[in-house]
C-alpha cells in the first residue's frame, strides 16, 4: 500500500513551568518523530486561564500555540506520542482544565471526523477558543476550520482576549533573571 499523508492540526498550551521552552521542545520531539513531516508552528500568544469556573486572572496565565503537518500514522498512533511527549514534560491529570505544564491536542486529522472514547476530531471545542484561532490565524491568514468556516470570521465573532507574545524578550528576561541569581548565590 502507498502510504496516505494527512494534513494535521495540533494546539498546544502551558501555564506551569518554562512555558515557552516546554512547547517549543515539545514541537522539535513531535516534529522529529518518524512518520510526522513539514511540520510548521505559530507564534506563541499569551491568554488568562480557562477553568472549569471560567476565566480565572488569578491562576497562571497560559502560553498557547498551533502548528501544522503532514503524517502518515494513524490518529491513535498519533495522541499515543503526543500523549508520550505532554507525560515526558510532566503533564498530570487531575482536575478537568486544571494547571498543566503540557497540553497537546488534535484539532484536526484530514478531513476525517473520529469520535470515540479517546479522540475526537475536529477537537469539538477549538472553534469557540481565541487561544486556538488566535494562532491559527498567524500561522495561515486563509485557515478554515472544517465545519465552521474562515478562522477570521470565528474570531471577530467571539471576540480576541490573547496577547502577542516576545519569546526573545522572554528568553532574554530569564536569562538575565539568571545571571543577577547566580551572582547572589
Ligand atoms: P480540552 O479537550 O477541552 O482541551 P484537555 O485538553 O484539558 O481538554 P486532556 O486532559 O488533555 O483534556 O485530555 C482528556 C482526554 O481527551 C484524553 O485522555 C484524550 O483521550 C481525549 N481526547 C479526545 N479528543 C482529543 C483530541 N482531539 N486531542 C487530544 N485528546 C483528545
Ligand atoms: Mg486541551
Ligand atoms: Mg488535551
Amino acid at each position: 500500500m502507498i502510504a496516505q499523508w494527512v494534513p494535521v492540526l495540533f494546539a498546544f498550551g502551558a501555564n506551569l513551568g518554562d512555558r515557552g521552552e516546554t512547547i517549543r521542545e515539545a514541537q522539535r520531539e513531535l516534529s522529529e518523530t518518524p512518520g510526522i513531516e513539514g511540520f510548521a508552528a505559530s507564534p506563541l500568544r499569551e491568554t488568562i486561564a480557562l477553568t472549569t469556573s471560567g476565566p480565572d486572572p488569578d491562576a497562571p496565565r497560559y502560553l498557547n500555540g498551533v502548528a501544522t503537518a503532514s503524517t502518515m500514522l494513524s490518529p491513535h498512533a498519533l495522541l499515543d506520542r503526543m500523549q508520550e511527549i505532554e507525560r515526558d514534560h510532566g503533564r498530570v491529570r487531575d482536575e478537568r482544565w486544571g494547571d498543566r505544564t503540557l497540553d497537546i491536542d488534535l484539532l484536526l486529522f484530514g478531513g476525517r471526523a473520529i469520535r470515540d472514547e479517546r479522540l475526537q476530531v475536529p477537537h469539538p471545542r477549538a472553534h469557540e477558543r481565541d487561544f486556538v484561532l488566535a494562532p491559527w490565524l498567524d500561522l495561515d491568514p486563509d485557515a478554515v476550520l472544517m465545519g465552521h468556516g474562515r478562522v477570521a470570521e470565528l474570531l471577530a465573532r467571539i471576540g480576541d482576549t490573547t496577547s502577542p507574545f516576545d519569546e526573545n524578550q522572554a528568553r532574554a528576561r530569564d536569562a538575565a533573571a539568571g545571571a543577577v541569581g547566580s551572582e547572589h548565590a
